[in-house]
């Protein structure tokens, strides 16, 4: 029987330096002792306080169908939190409960685009993009960015491919650079999005992770709210990742819409998952500090260590859970690099390869091991740099 090529097709083709992380996921099976640096996964678990108040939501009775677009207390509590972040007017209307922010992504894009229309994502990537397009029918078209920009993107280069583009995905704080976006950045991108017509979809999973600078959503910049859908998720900022909630947040008539998508396909987020999510959001942001804190204090660990060093440079994270190590002077691919330090030292970390052309050289470590073994890690990469280098 054959597939559909909507599904054989969707990851395009070649494994884009992802073979390192497969590897090592083996290794690992095969009992070697693996020092994982790999994905976006904190080393802390969802906080109890949170679990039990899944526990009592469930326990109460929130197990049937819960409302769609998701359960009002939520929605107004997402609504308000995002209006006392930007000053953009936002109500429940506004916002739409998701499984994650993985399907807010598709959603979105599947809302302002039509089967083979171009929507524009910008290289370095979160490396599911160029398939969550293509899910939701799209074709993916990139627009690089650049090292020595320490990967803020350039208007100009966004406006180069916008021509006949519909819409423009973009990811502050970064994944995988760690890259927070200027306001200079955001009001390029802006003007690029009225002048071309673009839908901007702003993927702000690590908006509670910065370090330097501010987050700035591009739905409180002049005219943008009409032309913006934010993705939004408990994922990061409240370490549940497994309990699948994120949020699309955008005008009433896009939300009514996605309400019909949601009501043909997932059918909602569970209501005890939901309830938990409200409970989370309610313990403020001296919480959320928490939950980062750890990434805060190995970047600062990490920023030592390179700077002993003279053949990995480092590119300042400014958020999120990871950071870029440029390793060209090692003489070897960010793929080869990946692959030497994890035969040779156990290390297992991401080829720039793995998200795009513009990270080449380049590899990313994840900041998601205990602080000792996260530093001895370290350590042990810039040895392995300096052997290759010499
Ligand atoms: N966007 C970015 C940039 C990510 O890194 C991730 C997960 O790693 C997601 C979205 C999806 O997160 P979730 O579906 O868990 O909310």
């Amino acid at each position: 029987m054959k597939l559909s090529q909507r599904i054989t097709k969707l990851n395009g083709e070649g494994d884009d330096g992802w073979s390192v992380f497969y590897r090592a996921r083996a290794l690992k099976a095969a009992g070697a002792p693996i020092v994982e640096l790999t994905i976006g996964e904190h080393d802390i678990r969802t906080h109890g306080d949170i679990l039990a108040a899944m526990n009592a939501s469930a326990i109460g009775g929130h197990t049937g169908y819960a409302m769609v677009p998701g359960v009002k207390s939520l929605r107004e509590t997402v609504a308000n939190r995002i209006q006392e972040r930007t000053g953009v007017p936002t109500g429940p209307e506004n916002v739409m409960i998701t499984p994650g922010g993985q399907s807010a992504l598709f959603s979105s894009h599947y809302a302002v685009c039509n089967p083979g229309d171009a929507a524009l994502y910008l290289d370095p990537y979160y490396a599911t993009y160029p398939g969550t397009l293509r899910a939701a029918g799209a074709i993916p078209r990139v627009v690089h960015t650049r090292a020595e920009d320490a990967f803020q993107p350039r208007g100009e280069d966004i406006a180069a491919q916008a021509q006949g583009a519909v819409s423009l995905l973009i990811n502050s704080p970064n994944n995988p650079t760690g890259t927070v976006y200027s306001r200079a950045t955001l009001g390029g991108i802006a003007d690029v999005c009225k002048a071309h017509d673009l839908w901007l979809i702003s993927d702000e999973v690590y908006d509670t992770q910065v370090w330097d600078g501010s987050h700035i959503s591009p739905r409180s910049l002049p005219d943008m709210a009409e032309r913006t859908l934010v993705v939004g998720s408990m994922s990061k900022s409240h370490a549940m990742t497994g309990s699948r909630c994120g949020w699309i947040v955008g005008p009433e008539e896009v939300i009514d819409r996605l309400i019909d998508l949601a009501t043909n396909t997932t059918y909602g987020v569970p209501g005890f998952i939901q309830d938990a999510a409200n409970f989370a959001l309610h313990q403020g942001p001296a919480f959320e500090d928490a939950v980062a804190e750890p990434f805060r204090r190995r970047r600062a660990l990490a920023a030592e260590i390179i700077a002993a060093q003279n053949t990995v440079t480092l590119i300042p994270a400014q958020g999120a859970m990871y950071m870029m190590l440029d390793v060209r002077a090692t003489g070897l691919s960010g793929e080869a690099f990946a692959n030497g330090l994890l035969d040779e030292c156990q290390i297992a970390v991401m080829p720039g390869e793995s998200f795009g052309t513009s990270a080449a050289g380049h590899i990313r470590v994840a900041m998601t091991i205990e602080d000792g073994a996260f530093a001895k890690a370290l350590k042990d990469l810039c040895g392995f740099a300096e052997k290759h280098a010499g």
